[in-house]
């Protein structure tokens, strides 16, 4: 067996999963075998490297200690992929918890300046600043709006946490301010979507000129992988 049940079972998402999403049923192969397509979707291209963000590290170890269990049995065949973290490794979702589509608080490339303004407005903040007079406390209250500043305004991040242990700003006057600064960031983005978007042949001829790179490297472990446990 090259992927014990219990190596599934303890994955902390699957776990934080169960426990989070109460409306679906979960009790299927395709939830708990997700993290297994996933280092499929790895392994068969050989890649080294995965960018990803620090919530996907548990998946990520996962794909190397299936690669590593493969080669045990089999010979050195599959790479063990490296994580690479960008220099902000994980944003919250709005309600606080992890950001997912399936917990619907996301904020997408996608999003209009409207729509970003309102989930800015409806992010989670400190329970006990209810007034401006109250203080504040960004860092150890899971405060959505000031984790947003740290990734996108650093500086700007260290002012806020004083001002708000300070009670000179209050969570509306700085969720606004959040709004203008993440549009701003979003807006080259928005811009680059756009004009994508508008060729949509373009996008295919991407596509199927990487899926025909792809696919010759997929074959080739593919061959690889069956010669070696003999189904060829
Ligand atoms: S003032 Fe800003 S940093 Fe302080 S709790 Fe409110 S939203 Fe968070």
């Amino acid at each position: 067996m090259i992927i014990p049940l219990s190596w599934l079972e303890r994955c902390p998402t699957y776990k934080e999963q169960l426990q989070e999403i109460k409306d679906k049923d979960l009790s299927t192969y395709g939830f708990l075998g997700y993290p297994v397509l996933q280092a499929a979707d790895i392994l068969v291209y050989k890649a080294e490297f995965v960018p990803v963000g620090e919530d996907q590290l548990p998946h990520l170890e996962l794909t190397r200690e299936i690669a590593r269990r493969f080669n045990n049995f089999y010979g050195r065949i599959l790479p063990e992929p490296e994580a690479l973290l960008t220099k902000v490794a994980r944003l919250p979702g709005i309600d606080g918890r992890k950001m997912s589509k399936s917990y619907d608080n996301a904020i997408y490339l996608s999003d209009g300046e409207e729509v970003v303004t309102e989930k800015v407005r409806n992010m989670f903040t400190d329970p006990q600043k209810i007034r401006i007079d109250d203080p504040g406390h960004p860092e150890t209250s899971g405060c959505v709006v000031y984790a947003f500043y740290q990734a996108l305004e650093p500086k700007k991040a260290k002012e806020r946490k004083i001002e708000c242990e300070e009670r000179k700003i209050g969570c509306v006057a700085c969720k606004k301010e959040l709004a203008v600064i993440l549009n701003r960031f979003l807006e080259p983005y928005r811009q680059r979507r756009k004009e994508i978007s508008a060729h949509p042949e373009k996008i295919k001829e991407i596509l199927i000129e990487g899926g025909e790179k792809a696919r010759i490297v997929a074959q080739e472990t593919m061959s690889e992988v069956c010669k070696a446990i003999n189904l060829l």
